[in-house]
């Protein structure tokens, strides 16, 4: 059937190495998912389970980018984040199983709108402004669980022109990768092209105009962006 307006463009990630790329349906975030990260958010890491919101598939953008400050704040902060790319859908997944449905992994920046997000909480609104945007999800190319395995474990970390601002162990993440495929799939179907961005460690904090963000994963990758 024809279309009445121009479809929107598949959003692409590069796979590392390779002249294929990932295709991106959905992105998924999961909420306070380091202990530190709760705390500093003024949260009792102990007593929540997972929690899950959205970003726009058109949120990512690729790593080397140089990215507008974006519209609406004056608190724009970053979050480093391991990303799961999934790429065998399911309901009700098992945890024991949950790591046959992950294609393989990446990294990732949750920008957040801070100020927004701070409103939203006060006023019990949705975070959708505050974490969904135009350019919120900076991303690493992607690499293939068939040649790094699945980290559960290794340091991750944030700079910002060249100095530390997080700097975690994915080994802390309360809930590791199975455990959140486990849980997100008893609340939505998973399908192949869905990311999940699985949680930061602390130090979350601000950037500015013409700030260098560079972020790390052992054995996933690198990503860099600069604000103007
Ligand atoms: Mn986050």
């Amino acid at each position: 059937m024809s279309t009445v307006i121009t479809p929107p463009p598949q959003i692409l990630v590069p796979v590392l190495g390779s002249d294929a790329a990932f295709p991106v349906g959905r992105i998924f975030c999961v909420g306070r998912n380091y202990a530190a990260h709760a705390r500093e958010m003024g949260h009792d890491p102990d007593r929540e389970p997972p929690f899950f919101f959205a970003k726009w598939a058109d949120a990512v953008v690729p790593t080397g980018s140089t990215i507008p400050y974006p519209a609406a704040t004056r608190d724009l902060h970053h979050e480093i984040e391991l990303v799961v790319a999934i790429g065998a859908g399911g309901t009700d997944i098992a945890a024991e199983r949950a790591l046959g449905h992950v294609w393989g992994y990446g990294v990732g920046l949750d920008m957040t709108r801070r100020d927004l997000q701070a409103e939203a909480k006060k006023l019990a609104r949705p975070w959708t402004m505050a974490k969904s945007f135009d350019q919120s999800a900076p991303l690493s190319a992607l690499r293939p669980a068939a040649e790094i395995g699945h980290p559960s474990a290794g340091a991750i970390w944030l700079k910002i022109n060249g100095e530390t601002r997080q700097s975690g162990d994915l080994a802390d993440q309360i809930w590791p990768v199975p455990e959140i495929i486990a849980h997100l799939s008893r609340l939505v179907a998973l399908r192949p092209g869905d990311l999940i961005m699985t949680g930061t460690p602390d130090g979350v904090g601000p950037v500015r105009p013409g700030d260098r963000l560079e972020g790390h994963v052992d054995g996933v990758g690198d990503l860099a962006v600069t604000y103007r």
